[in-house]
């Protein structure tokens, strides 16, 4: 036998083996993503990524609410739309300078909201005091919702579901689009109640929510029958301030008015 032929052979003995030993090999699953589950304020949850968010939403000037908008606070005065969460007494915070600064409890709207798009600024203080869930907490509670969390998370670890823009104890957010402590932040945050038809609830009530632009929750879940909402902001002891709030009432399509007649000719 010649060289080649030997080597040739056995390139062909080698294939034939290693063909067998595929065939033996058992068949892999196709790997399943595995979803985690997270009890509320647990640490050991990836951190969500820091991003820079840009200036969709700058910080300064403040923005003007378009004019369909129920206008709750343009920086002037809260005693029109608010009254002291829960209680019967006089809101204590401070406004000034075009913004109000959180004293003495939650306030919450005298207003109730269907489904809507609501628009809240706010600034945790410029002075850092404080670590983790003690640094400029605050938050936005729309009715049955969660709260979506107030919080100085520029470099401020806690855990990832109690962190500003999370859905509390549920989600943290998709990214961390902080702005600095001191700089106005935007919070976009479109609600839909749950729709019930004969009792019972055909559609889970959903909430996507914007911080300073950029997405953070898009149309989560939330089980359960609940109707409309004030609008709650709370006070967790620290001077958080806000300004420029307002809603719009989600409309349907062709909502509008009837197109203009035909021109006669
Ligand atoms: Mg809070």
């Amino acid at each position: 036998m010649s060289r080649a032929a030997v080597v040739v052979g056995l390139f062909a003995v080698g294939a034939i083996v290693l063909a067998q030993e595929k065939k033996d090999e058992p068949k892999k699953e196709p790997e399943k993503k595995e979803v985690k589950q997270y009890k509320p304020g647990d640490m050991s949850r990836p951190r969500p990524k820091v991003i820079d968010p840009g200036t969709t939403t700058p910080a300064e000037p403040p923005g003007k609410p378009p004019s369909d908008a129920v206008v709750l606070f343009d920086g002037t005065s809260l005693k029109e739309e608010w009254v002291r969460g829960g209680k019967d007494q006089e809101i204590t915070w401070k406004v000034e300078n075009g913004y109000a600064e959180i004293k003495g409890g939650n306030i919450q709207t005298k207003r109730k909201f269907g489904d809507s798009q609501v628009h809240i600024e706010w600034a945790t203080p410029k002075e850092v005091k404080g670590n983790g869930q003690g640094r400029g907490n605050s938050g936005v509670y729309l009715g049955g919702f969660d709260e979506i969390q107030v919080l100085d998370s520029f470099n401020n670890d806690t855990y990832p579901d109690g962190q500003a823009a999370a859905l509390y104890g549920r989600f943290p957010p998709l990214v961390n689009a902080s702005r600095k402590p001191g700089e106005w932040q935007v919070y976009d945050i479109i609600a839909q109640l749950p729709k019930v038809e004969d009792g019972k609830v055909t559609r889970p009530g959903r909430i996507t929510v914007l911080h300073n632009g950029v997405l953070v929750h898009h149309a989560v879940e939330f089980p359960g029958k609940f109707g409309e909402f004030n609008i709650l902001l709370q006070d967790h002891g620290n001077p958080v301030q806000y300004r420029n709030i307002w809603v719009r009432k989600l409309g349907e399509y062709d909502d509008g008015t009837p197109p203009p007649e035909p021109k006669k000719k």
